[in-house]
């Protein structure tokens, strides 16, 4: 197995933890390695810090998958990872659906597998993990004897790694069409066309979180996907529920879902651009009790942090304004890159454009079955906020 050394002078994030290695951390290497290859990490002076895989196309060089030196990566260490998942998720209280591996905060960097009750979501993300599909899919058929397999690789972040864009069945083929139950509700999810991997399990606490403010309320949730939130909204007895969302996919999902739970005279939805539309409501002195915010990742490289920041001010200005005094705004932000203490900065400036008072009632982030690992800061992502708008 090829060794690669860490130059001197590095910052201590290797050591402390993370398991990321950049190309311009590392100095010089016994033997080589094919892109993909697992290989040894030592520090410049010899000492042993891990095992992982190399991609020499990809910024982020190595990714460690051990801090072991023992410890052999074979199919068998894939098959205990995600047993220790799986064992995990469950003593934290998720069954049916979890995201089951999430990357770098289950020692398994650039795996994404999502499960759906007996359905199983796969994204491998890198190529050095993409190499273990075989062993992860045996593993998962080991586990769970699942209903289906399906890979969503179809992301352009796999290009990074010189990898294509596929999606398609890792087991037999089977209706990719399913109905998925939460918090007593039920959705269907598109596994071969929804977004992402078809549904979005990091909200599915964070729905419950609405519970007490939506009793008797109008509500409108914007960005609703295949409105999750509305359909809570419904459950936990709001009056009347509007959705937007740009994707006539998703709209039609929506009102499937709302079909699905008896919502349908309640869950109304409509396929429009918000940003259009929620300045044009404003203008037109629109108010609802209850608004929803959960937009799409603004932006995912540094540069565009800017003006991330001024869509979220934009959208929550006008949040604010659509909301009735003393009403709730539910806002959230999914850009790995913006802080949670950006993001609260960015509401405050919203608020004080609007001229609104905020009283905040909850402060949280992605549901559990995501865990947040605090020697990699980027494994917290979500930033989930509840405001009565005074
Ligand atoms: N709250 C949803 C997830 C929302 S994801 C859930 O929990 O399931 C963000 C959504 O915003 C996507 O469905 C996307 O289609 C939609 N979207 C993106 N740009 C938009 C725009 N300009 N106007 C309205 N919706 C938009």
């Amino acid at each position: 197995m090829a060794k690669y050394f860490l130059r001197k002078k590095i910052g201590d994030r290797v050591v402390s933890g993370h398991p990321w290695i950049f190309g311009n951390e590392l100095g010089d290497n016994e033997g080589t390695a094919e892109a993909g290859d697992i290989v040894e990490v030592y520090s410049y002076n010899g000492s042993f810090v891990g095992k992982g895989y190399i991609n020499p196309a990809s910024q982020i060089r190595i990714r460690l998958l051990t801090r072991d030196k023992n410890e052999v990566i074979d199919d068998q260490f894939f098959y205990k990872r995600i047993k220790d998942a799986w064992d995990y998720r469950k003593q934290i209280g998720y069954e049916e659906n979890c995201r089951l591996i999430f990357g770098e905060a289950d020692q398994l960097p650039a795996l994404i597998i999502d499960k759906f009750n007996d359905y199983f979501v796969i994204q491998t993300l890198a190529l050095g993990i993409d190499k273990w599909k075989g062993a992860i899919v045996d593993a998962l058929n080991k586990l769970f004897s699942p209903k289906g397999i399906y890979e969503r690789n179809d992301v352009p972040v796999r290009t990074l790694e010189g990898m294509e864009q596929i999606k398609g069945f890792l087991s037999e083929p089977f209706d990719t069409n399913i109905i998925i139950h939460e918090n007593g509700l039920k959705f269907h999810v598109d596994i071969e066309n929804g977004q992402k991997t078809g549904y979005f399990l990091d909200q599915q606490d964070n729905r419950r979180a609405i519970q007490h403010i939506v009793k008797g309320a109008s509500v409108l949730e914007v960005f609703c996907y295949t409105g999750t939130f509305s359909m809570h909204a419904a459950k936990y007895g709001a009056k009347k529920v509007l959705g937007l969302d740009i994707s006539e996919n998703a709209v039609a999902t929506a009102r499937r879902n709302a079909e699905l739970n008896g919502f349908e005279d309640i869950c109304k939805f409509e396929a429009v651009n918000a940003f259009d539309i929620l300045k044009q409501w404003v203008t037109d002195g629109r108010r609802y009790d209850v608004v929803i915010l959960d937009p799409p990742a603004f932006t995912k490289s540094r540069e565009n942090i800017q003006n991330a920041v001024k869509g979220y001010k934009e959208i929550n200005l006008r949040g604010m304004k659509l909301t009735k005094p003393g009403g709730f705004l539910v806002t959230a932000s999914c850009t790995n890159l913006v802080s949670p203490e950006l993001f609260l900065e960015t509401i405050g400036m919203a608020a004080k454009d609007a001229k609104r008072t905020l009283r905040q009632v909850a402060w949280l982030t992605q549901s559990a079955d995501h865990p947040i690992l605090w020697n990699v800061p980027s494994t917290q992502y979500l930033k989930f906020l509840i405001v009565q708008v005074l």
